[in-house]
């Protein structure tokens, strides 16, 4: 990645919780979050599909229910599957949005981030297009950098984190191969000195869960 790569594209989240710069691929993957609850945590994850593909419009289909399982052996195992991301980054950096940031999607699972579990309930999920063995693109970066800033104007973010580190044992995403210094590092680049402990803490640690 290069930190100095000119990044002047500002993304803007607005009052219904869109971002108006991606491609919207609405997602009935999603239902109505708590009242009053603050969406606070942004979780980083990866997908593709099959894994350790790319390009293709399979992740699209998936979190629309519209992906036919009998494309590729790899999905018989995705049929029930009823899941969503609010936003997913593709190899090139190009964003799609599927779930409304108001509103929860189905992407953490059983999980738990401090002494709070049902990560959905109160987090934001991110999806870059990649696997746990393959670096990322310096594009996903930049893109991930301008939406996370995007995100801390729109939401109180108390933290950011990945999905191994709420479902330890159970999921391995981002996985080894994601930049955490990288990201934020490129993200605090675009931020006013003054401003550098506005920044989230990142929180890339197994979170303890209860039996
Ligand atoms: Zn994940």
């Amino acid at each position: 990645m290069n930190p100095n790569k000119p990044d002047d594209v500002h993304l803007h989240i607005d009052a219904d919780g869109w971002c108006a710069q991606a491609q919207q691929l609405r997602s009935p993957n999603c239902d109505v979050r708590a009242d009053g609850v603050a969406i606070d945590l942004l979780v980083i994850h990866n997908i593709s599909l099959p894994p350790g593909q790319y390009g293709g419009p399979y992740i699209a289909q998936l979190f629309t229910n519209t992906l036919d399982c009998d494309a590729h052996p790899y999905f018989d195992q995705l049929r029930a599957l009823r899941v969503s991301s609010h936003f997913v980054i593709r190899r090139d950096g190009s964003l799609q949005q599927f779930v409304s940031t108001l509103q929860r999607a189905w992407h953490a699972g059983v999980s738990q981030f401090g002494e709070r579990q049902r990560c959905n309930d109160f987090s934001i999920g991110i999806e870059l297009e990649g696997c746990d063995t393959e670096p990322f693109a310096d594009a996903q970066y930049t893109r991930l950098c301008q939406l996370s800033r995007a995100l801390q104007q729109a939401h109180p973010l108390l933290a950011v984190t990945g999905h191994e580190h709420i479902a330890p044992g159970r999921k391995t995403d981002p996985g080894a191969c994601f930049d955490w210094l990288g990201y934020r590092t490129l993200w605090a680049a675009d931020v006013p000195s003054s401003a550098h402990n506005a920044l989230p803490p990142f929180v890339t640690v197994a979170q303890k869960t209860q039996p």
